[in-house]
């Protein structure tokens, strides 16, 4: 970060990263819209230049989305900035053999392709366990499975003796093009996992979470775990939940938790395999604890007066989770300071007084932060990006998100329907993550305060 031209050009990469990254909270992560954006990327490198931040900030999201649909898929742009834009490894400096400057990288970024045009062939491999015995007859003929009309370069190959199995896709050698063949491989490839597992169901076959390709340049694609699943806050609202539970009579509230779970769990173990039918499988988890009550009330529903819908609780909610996120950060910045093992990290002093208190009104807090944080060497300004974001969202910008949230959660029935009913889900793998990180979410907020109310 310390070679970046100024502070908005820092502020547009955190901000960058975290719109594509893994654990972003669902109100700042990349929803993937689609936005009517008359600015070009190039608006943006020039905001940076003449170091115009609030300008480069709203800029961001366009640009992920100019990315996102010109090529290549939210994963690779995320490793793409972290390591090209930033130049880590030194590799564009003034005295490296090609120096580009960090606005010609951007722009390079910008015109894609070009970073490298590499057409030769390689292939993408999602292995398939166990191999077969010679005897085991694939339903199939060797070597294409054809799903629907759109998946011609799916196959299914056995080799002589064991029959290994993988689902193979082709790319071009570039990352692009082989991180997008991974997409649609996990997409369509699930498909005809599902079909061999009906047609061989005395085999047990599995997938594993990451896939391979044959190319040098990018050799593994790992996967990535159900977003928001794995966090630390998750774990400790369905554990103290849980143990709660094994002390008392189950009301039929409690029933109704246990089995959301069991649906969590169920998409879960589903997700490295499908983005979008793992997503789609959400919808009951929240059905079971909400009826059809999740952004509105439907017609006739049975729900007590007074219940409050998800959507509600997650709009009023959202300060202060977000403030508790940006508690968490602060805390493992300043817990880095204390692990010997990262003595290169050095948190800010500022940092050590202020940590959140229990009782500790999250707004009141958000300003001592920021006050504390003006002026300091290691000032971080994606902090103050959002704090001020939080210390300014009035009824009026919630109002807003909710609209949006709507939307998004109509969506996500749209998904369950069109999974129940006809049997696919054809979410988009960046929209399936969003609406998954935001189901989540809905869901943590209604087992954590039945947790509470116990
Ligand atoms: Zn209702």
């Amino acid at each position: 970060m310390a070679r970046l031209p100024n502070d908005t050009a820092r502020i547009v990469i955190q901000r960058w990263l975290e719109l594509t990254g893994a654990e972003t909270h669902p109100e700042w992560l990349w929803k993937g819209l689609r936005f009517q954006s008359h600015e070009s990327p190039l608006t943006l490198i020039g905001a940076i230049s003449n170091n115009q931040r609030e300008k480069a900030v709203a800029l961001v999201e366009p640009a992920v989305t100019h990315i996102m649909e010109s090529m290549g898929t939210r994963t690779w742009q995320h490793a793409l900035v972290s390591s090209f834009l930033l130049d880590a490894q030194d590799r564009f400096g003034p005295n490296s053999a090609t120096p580009l400057s960090f606005l010609e990288r951007m722009q390079r970024l910008f015109n894609g392709p070009q970073i490298s045009l590499d057409p030769e062939s390689v292939y993408v491999d999602w292995p398939v366990e166990p191999a077969l015995a010679k005897s085991v007859r694939l339903p199939v003929e060797n070597p294409a499975v054809r799903i629907g009309n759109e998946s011609p370069t799916i196959s299914v190959y056995g080799s002589s003796g064991e029959r290994k199995l993988k689902l193979r896709t082709k790319a071009t050698n570039e990352p692009s093009s082989i991180s997008l063949a991974a997409t649609t491989l996990r997409a369509q490839g699930s498909a005809v996992l599902d079909l061999l597992r009906v047609a061989l169901p005395d085999q047990n076959l599995i997938v594993s979470n990451s896939m391979s390709s044959t190319s040098a340049r990018l050799p593994h694609l790992k996967g990535e775990a159900m977003p928001r699943l794995e966090r630390y806050r998750t774990r400790m609202i369905v554990r103290h939940y849980l143990m709660e539970l094994s002390n008392r009579d189950l009301s039929d509230e409690d029933i109704r938790a246990v089995s959301a779970m069991r649906w969590i769990s169920m998409a879960n173990a589903r997700w490295h395999e499908s983005h979008s039918v793992a997503t789609a499988m959400l919808w009951p988890a929240l059905e079971i604890l909400h009826s059809k009550c999740v952004w509105k009330h439907v017609r006739r529903c049975s729900c007590a007066p007074g219940t409050v819908l998800p959507i509600d609780a997650y709009i009023s909610s959202l300060r202060d989770n977000l403030t508790r996120e940006i508690n968490s950060y602060l805390r493992s910045l300043w817990a880095k300071k204390n692990d010997r093992q990262v003595g290169r990290v050095v948190p800010p002093q500022w940092l050590r007084p202020t940590l959140l208190a229990i009782d500790e009104d999250p707004i009141e807090w958000l300003r001592k932060v920021a006050k504390a944080a003006r002026g300091s060497v290691s000032e971080d300004p994606l902090l103050h990006y959002r704090i001020y974001e939080l210390t300014t969202l009035g009824d009026r910008k919630l109002n807003d998100i909710r609209k949006r949230c709507e939307l998004d959660i109509s969506e996500l029935y749209q998904a369950r329907n069109s999974l129940f009913h006809e049997g696919v889900s054809d979410l988009r793998e960046e929209r399936a993550r969003y609406l998954a990180a935001l189901a989540v979410e809905l869901l943590l907020l209604t087992l954590e305060s039945r947790a509470q109310l116990s």
